[in-house]
């Protein structure tokens, strides 16, 4: 299946494997405890994404289903536990909507989040001593400057590199290439990528 909004926790074999050189983590208490606070069910009300079956199943799945058993593969019922073979995966989906962790933000409605749309964000600015202080984005035809210590930017794959590109932040020598060498911060990145945090 493609494209279904489809929700799976991940093996907890690779998680583990993850974890070999990191004493003290394991995927039970570092990892399953945190997605079974994030599902909201019946136990977990307070969650913050649904995970559900699917509210429709077309022919196409039953046949593809049908095909595969024949052929000898597996069949799986829970995707978060098996290693291979073919099942109907679990959904992010509720009243037969989209639900994201944006949706429950925005339906929650926190009172220290502010909501901006149709802003573009630009670059993240730094102190001198590569602190980031806030991020400057584009709205309504003018230039802002959102200021806060921590600034987590999530746009996208493409982009949140792209942004930190322009910010100076990325690969000396790429930021050569388009000229944006004179604030590079590739010498400390590793250090930079490591202590500080984004927010766009
Ligand atoms: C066809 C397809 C099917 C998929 N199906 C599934 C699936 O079933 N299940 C699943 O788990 N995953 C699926 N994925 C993957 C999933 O969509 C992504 O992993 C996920 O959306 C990544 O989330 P993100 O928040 O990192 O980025 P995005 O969802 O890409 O969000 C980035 C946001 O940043 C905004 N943005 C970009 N640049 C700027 C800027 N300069 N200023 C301000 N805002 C900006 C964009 O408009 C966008 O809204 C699918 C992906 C594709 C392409």
């Amino acid at each position: 299946m493609l494209n279904n909004l489809i929700y799976v926790r991940g093996h907890p074999d690779d998680y583990n494997e993850w974890f070999q050189n990191k004493e003290g983590y394991n995927y039970a208490k570092d990892v399953l405890t945190y997605f079974e606070r994030l599902e909201i069910s019946p136990s977990n009300a307070g969650g913050s994404v649904y995970v559900d079956d699917l509210p429709y199943k077309t022919e196409l799945p039953k046949i593809l289903l049908k095909a595969v058993k024949d052929l000898g593969f597996s069949m799986i019922d829970n995707m978060n536990t098996a290693k291979q073979g073919f099942g109907v995966p679990k959904i992010n989906i509720i009243n037969g909507r989209r639900w994201t962790t944006a949706s429950h933000f925005i339906h929650s409605k926190p009172w220290n989040v502010l909501f901006r749309t149709n802003a573009l964000a630009d670059q993240v600015r730094f102190h001198a001593n590569f602190e980031a202080y806030g991020v400057e984005f584009l709205y309504s035809g003018n230039r802002y400057l959102a200021k806060h210590q921590k600034n987590y930017p999530s746009a996208g794959v493409i982009n949140t590199p792209t942004i930190l590109m322009r910010s100076g932040v990325g690969p000396r020598k790429h930021l050569k290439e388009v000229g944006n060498s004179s604030k590079s911060r590739s010498a400390s990145w590793r250090k930079f990528a490591g202590s500080h945090h984004y927010w766009l």
